[in-house]
């Protein structure tokens, strides 16, 4: 006779608090809307709630496009999706490079078959306009123009106000990653001119990850009609997805939704909005600021000059000497506090210490400086 099966306890997860480059620390009310009962993706009260978590998208957007929605996946699920919508093989692309996400932009673009013109500005420094402009002047036949608003692998954020002008003024789209920006800095896709934009729910809209918002311009959409071959991959294809997420009462399965997820998505929304967008901004600031003052007490300087700086994610070089993993580990183990390791060209040599959304508060800028102050005097 086989032995019966160990009956394995349940997991429980450690009581931390987020303070890396995502996922942030996630408000009761998300998680108490994420354990509802799950209903159908059809049923007629799930697509109420698909049509308020487009709208409080398009408000936090600050758009009224009609292309809004979030795209089930990661976000280099919503990054993966807005390149093979707007790219068919061969199209130039002007892809800024200041950071991992830039890279990745690159990547995908090279993937898809477009040609691929890369700016590149060095880690740690916003991106460039000026080269960005002579990029635009020297390859007039390029279709798009994609850059990381705020590249959270070094904490530079760009001036994504500027680069969406250009990219108007020389006839492109705007392609932006607002991963980390949305909800924490100022950000407004129909003012500034954006044609397409993701982001992803686990940065400042302190919601697990595993969506990801886009949106695309009446532009970008006519980008999208007017393909000659279709988007290589039938999942990510917003032309077919828009079937479901589109308008009216009548929607088409393309496929089964993140039910749950979508709860904590919009219960996530509405905390953003009870707090009021622009609020939310000045927070993310303020506590920048608090935190910047107490690291550089600390000795700890920053990547980033001070006016590329993005609030909610604070890059600082390491000590001489200090093995950060060691470090690192004991702020998790003591204080329960987990904050992030350098990425790429910086890993062991900087620390990512994120404000994002539920994260972004005066205890947590406290209970940062006090436990890396004991851990650093050691
Ligand atoms: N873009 C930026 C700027 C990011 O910070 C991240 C994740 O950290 C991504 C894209 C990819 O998002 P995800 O890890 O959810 O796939």
């Amino acid at each position: 006779m086989n032995a019966p099966t160990p009956v394995l306890p349940a997991f429980v997860p450690p009581r931390r608090v987020l303070m890396g480059p995502g996922p942030s620390d996630v408000h009761p009310r998300v998680l108490a809307a994420m354990a509802q009962a799950t209903i159908g993706h059809l049923d007629p009260a799930f697509i109420g709630l698909m049509d308020d978590i487009k709208r409080l998208l398009q408000q936090t957007f600050r758009t009224s496009n009609e292309l809004t929605m979030p795209v089930s996946g990661p976000g280099s699920t919503g990054m993966e999706a807005c390149f093979a919508n707007l790219l068919e093989p061969d199209d130039t692309i002007i892809v800024c490079e200041n950071g991992v996400f830039g890279g990745r932009m690159r990547a995908m673009s090279e993937r898809l078959g477009a040609k691929v013109v890369t700016v590149s500005d060095p880690w740690g420094r916003a991106v460039d306009p000026n080269k960005v402009e002579d990029a635009l002047k020297a390859n007039p036949e390029a279709k798009v123009l994609a850059f990381v608003q705020a590249e959270t692998s070094t904490g530079a954020l760009s001036d994504a106000k500027t680069l969406a002008a250009l990219a108007q003024r020389y006839g492109v789209l705007s392609l932006v990653d607002a991963v980390t920006s949305l909800g924490g800095s100022p950000l407004e896709m129909d003012a500034w001119g954006i044609d397409a934009i993701y982001s992803g729910t686990q940065k400042c809209l302190s919601c697990p990850p595993g969506l990801s918002p886009v949106s695309f311009s009446p532009r970008a959409v006519e980008k999208l009609r007017s393909r000659k071959v279709p988007v290589r991959s039938w999942f990510m294809d917003f032309s077919l997805v828009t079937a479901y997420w589109g308008g009216g009462a009548k929607r088409a399965y393309h496929h089964t939704a993140p039910i749950n997820a979508l709860y904590g998505l919009h219960e996530s929304l509405v905390l953003l909005h009870e707090e009021g967008l622009e609020h939310s901004w000045a927070r993310h600031r303020q506590h920048h600021l608090a935190l910047a003052r107490g690291l550089e007490a600390l000795g700890l300087s920053y990547l980033v000059p001070a006016d590329e700086r993005l609030p909610q994610l604070n890059a600082v070089r390491l000590p001489e000497g200090l093995q950060e993993d060691v470090l690192r580990g004991r702020l998790l183990g003591e204080y329960d506090l987990e904050i992030g390791a350098g990425l790429g060209e910086f890993a062991g040599k900087i620390w990512r210490i994120g404000l994002m959304g539920q994260s972004c508060s005066t205890r947590h800028v406290e209970l940062c400086l006090e436990a890396l102050g004991k851990v650093l005097q050691r």
